[in-house]
């Protein structure tokens, strides 16, 4: 089962973030992936500086206007990453209406990019147009812990927590709800929610993840594009697709971890570049180690 892919995230030259760290699991999975970067920086913020060119709103729907003239808007997936401001977010939201009107059975697949462990880092005015507008028509929902507070004000301290934000998120709209970790003592716990009929609870399930002392970038982005992936290949098993996507990320970020260190590198000091291409076995055929 593969589909037609509209990607819309940033793009670094150097390194794997966004569409670079999104497009290529993808293709490996099977999908024709279409790539809108919405930004084109040298490489990813977190180095000391970087150059380069953001798209605006008005720019992405002249893209989109293109493919249209031309017929070629039919896609199964969208999906969405790191969004900078809320005209851009408000530009996504029109997209989202015009591939529908082609494809009414469109899946959107949105990572409610925002911030992370407390910090946010986008405009605060972006949180209510995720809340309120974006959220609302998001088929699947992959939002970190903190993501997951900002959308339903909600504090997560716990697995209950956890589930009981999905809830609120599934009443809100996407019927397919992660939430990619959620800090307990050391570990990362992982919360998936698949809400199958609106009449009935959800189904929900957990992953425990044994936290990386390490910092690794990209990872997010990665993660959501293979949930994508798994999850339209096993539709009624979110938990199962969870389990693949989890399996291949970790073995990808032990691969990460131990290149950085046997070339010496103190992998506390900075962020890790994913070493994506090396792993593609690991995302092509993932041996199921996370249950
Ligand atoms: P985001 O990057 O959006 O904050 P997460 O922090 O939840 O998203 O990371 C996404 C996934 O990456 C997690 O579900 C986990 O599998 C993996 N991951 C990220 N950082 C680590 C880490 N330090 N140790 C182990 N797994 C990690
Ligand atoms: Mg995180
Ligand atoms: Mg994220």
């Amino acid at each position: 089962n593969t589909g037609r892919v509209l990607s819309i995230q940033s793009h670094t030259v150097q390194g794997y973030v966004g569409n670079k760290s999104a497009v290529f699991p993808l293709q490996l999975l099977g999908y024709d992936v279409d790539p809108i970067n919405s930004v084109q920086f040298s490489n990813h913020t977190g180095y000391p500086t970087f150059k380069g060119q953001v798209l605006n709103g008005q720019q992405l729907l002249d893209l989109v206007e293109g493919l249209e003239a031309n017929n070629l808007l039919y896609y199964t997936h969208l999906l969405t990453g790191y969004i900078g401001s809320v005209s851009f977010l408000k530009s996504v939201l029109e997209v989202v209406d015009k591939l529908r009107s082609i494809n009414p059975n469109l899946t959107y697949v949105c990572d409610p990019v925002m911030g992370d462990e407390g910090k946010l880092y986008v405009p605060e005015d972006l949180v209510s147009v995720y809340r309120e507008k974006v959220v609302p028509v998001a088929s699947m929902l992959t939002p970190n812990q903190f993501e997951a507070e900002l959308l339903t004000k909600l504090r997560i301290g716990s697995e209950t927590d956890g589930r009981k934000a999905c809830n609120i998120l599934h009443a809100a709209g996407p019927s397919k709800v992660v939430i990619t970790s959620i800090n307990i003592d050391g570990n990362l716990l992982l919360i998936g929610s698949h809400q199958k009929d609106k009449e009935q609870a959800p189904e929900q399930f957990k992953i425990v993840i044994p936290r990386i002392p390490a910092y690794f970038t990209g990872t997010g982005d990665l993660m959501t594009a293979l949930l994508l992936g798994w999850s339209n290949k096993y539709p009624d098993n979110l938990d199962k697709a969870a389990e693949l996507a989890v399996s291949s990320l970790q073995a990808l970020l032990q691969r990460t971890l131990n290149d950085y260190t046997s070339a010496g590198f103190d992998s506390k000091s900075s962020s890790l570049e994913i070493r994506l291409i090396q792993s593609q076995d690991d995302i092509r055929q993932p041996k199921l180690t996370f249950k």
